[in-house]
């Protein structure tokens, strides 16, 4: 079927001029509608949605810093605020793993500390500053029980601002520290000396500045040995019951270290002089011997013997000789460097210095002033003011020996030397002629 149409030409060209410029225009109106709705959907979808995905990449990088899109209230607005809801919960999730995991740590390092610190002033020092650490406190203190007299007594403290902190022995059950080591319960005190079971121990801090504080008795066993105390929060904050549970899980810990080191500090330590055993002595000079062959250092070795000592003895009996030997090692320990040079029993009334670092002059020198202060003492007897002398041996490595026995016998024959010269003098081992 054909549908013939007739135009005369002239009209034909004038329809079909009309339909060409309607068609023009619809194309324009498509081209500006595609560039608007592009323009849109670049503006309100795309770059959106690329801010998103930027941000997981940062979050799945461990970066949790970023920001909301603006407020809307479509698809989009939703991912966005379920994606930030997302992250909250990741960051809460991460800061509480790495919050326990700071805890484990110190955990750790307290009860490791015992290794490493054999100083019991030391360990408490860690100990204190580890906790006060944690616990983004400004101070603290921790105070050990003196089963004679019952009391409390600070033995190590941090200042923050204050130097001095040495307050007077606190009775079991005074104040806040005294009632959680006798109750043997921890205590929070978030009002700080306003809490009706503060009391003011005469400490150098005036009582205001105790604004928050913390208390844990150090137990082991069935008793109580100390107290740790943890003061003020750092920017005025409070401590939680959160706090208070960690820090008793820190005190437990800390008790344990403490009373091993106490028992290891008794196994070393010679009960009547307080100096350390011969044990004790050839396990350090060994070790001090490595480290100075490892690091080409020198090492001195004193050796020391008191004069006429039987005959001490036997005139005023064996009481007053123990009383002469503790004085002489009094004196050894209060002549020589703290936390160097090592003390010693050698054996009976024969006393050994070991001395790091330290050239066979200046051990000679070291030696003269331990016989000068010895000769000096004055010790107190019924029948009148005893005095004492000792003769004294120095050996040095590497001068005078290399290994630890031959050491000991170069400070030794020195020391014999000083007996044969006429006794209450030293001698260097290189001066002893052939
Ligand atoms: P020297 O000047 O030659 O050293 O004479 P000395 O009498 O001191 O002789 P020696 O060093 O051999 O004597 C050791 C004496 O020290 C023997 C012992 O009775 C005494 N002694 C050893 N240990 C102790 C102790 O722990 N207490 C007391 N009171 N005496 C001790
Ligand atoms: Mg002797
Ligand atoms: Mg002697």
């Amino acid at each position: 079927v054909f549908l013939e149409i007739a135009l005369p030409q002239s009209e034909f060209v004038a329809l079909a001029e009309t339909v060409a410029g309607d068609l023009g225009f619809l194309a324009l109106l498509a081209v500006v509608l595609a560039l608007a709705t592009g323009t849109y959907l670049a503006w309100h979808i795309a770059q959106p949605i690329t801010a998103l995905a930027e941000t997981t990449t940062r979050v799945a990088g461990g970066d949790f810093t970023n920001t909301p899109l603006a407020a809307r209230s479509d698809e989009i607005g939703l991912l966005d605020r379920n994606f930030q809801d997302m992250i909250q919960s990741l960051k809460t999730e991460r800061d509480l793993k790495e919050s326990r995991m700071r805890e484990l740590k110190t955990l750790f390092e307290i009860s490791n500390a015992v290794n490493f610190l054999t100083d019991s002033e030391e360990l408490l020092k860690f100990i204190l500053s580890q906790s006060v650490e944690i616990f983004e406190a400004e101070r603290g203190s921790i105070m050990l029980l003196d089963d004679q007299t019952d009391e409390l007594v600070v033995k190590v403290a941090t200042g923050g601002r204050y130097r001095v902190l040495s307050s007077s022995p606190v009775k079991l059950g005074h104040g806040i520290c005294g009632l959680a080591a006798r109750e043997g319960t921890g205590k929070i005190a978030n009002d700080g000396f306003r809490n009706r079971e503060f009391r003011d121990f005469g400490s150098l801090v005036p009582v205001e500045d105790i604004q928050s504080l913390m208390c844990s008795p150090l137990k082991f066993k069935e008793g109580t040995i100390g107290v740790i105390n943890i003061v003020n929060r750092r920017n005025g904050g409070q401590f939680a019951e959160s706090d208070l549970a960690l820090l008793n899980l820190i005190a437990s810990q800390a008790a344990v270290t403490i009373e091993n080191n106490k028992l290891y500090e008794l196994s070393i330590t010679d009960g009547m002089t307080k100096l350390f055993v011969h044990r004790y002595f050839l396990a350090r000079i060994s070790e001090e011997l490595l480290r100075a062959r490892r690091y080409s250092l020198r090492l001195s070795l004193i050796m020391i013997d008191i004069d006429n000592f039987k005959k001490f003895n036997d005139t005023y009996g064996h009481q007053t000789g123990d009383l002469v030997l503790q004085r002489v090692a009094q004196a050894i320990r209060d002549t020589v460097r703290t936390g160097i040079d090592i003390s010693c029993r050698y054996g009976g009334e024969e006393m050994a210095i070991i001395l790091p670092e330290t050239r066979s002059d200046e051990a000679f020198r070291t030696a003269e002033r331990v016989r000068e202060s010895i000769g000096q003492l004055q010790i107190s007897h019924t029948s009148g003011t005893l005095r004492v002398t000792v003769s004294i041996g120095v050996a040095s490595y590497p001068g005078d020996a290399h290994d630890r026995d031959s050491l000991i016998t170069a400070a030794d024959k020195a020391m014999y030397y000083s007996k044969r010269s006429g006794k209450n003098c030293s001698t260097l081992s290189s001066q002893i002629p052939e």
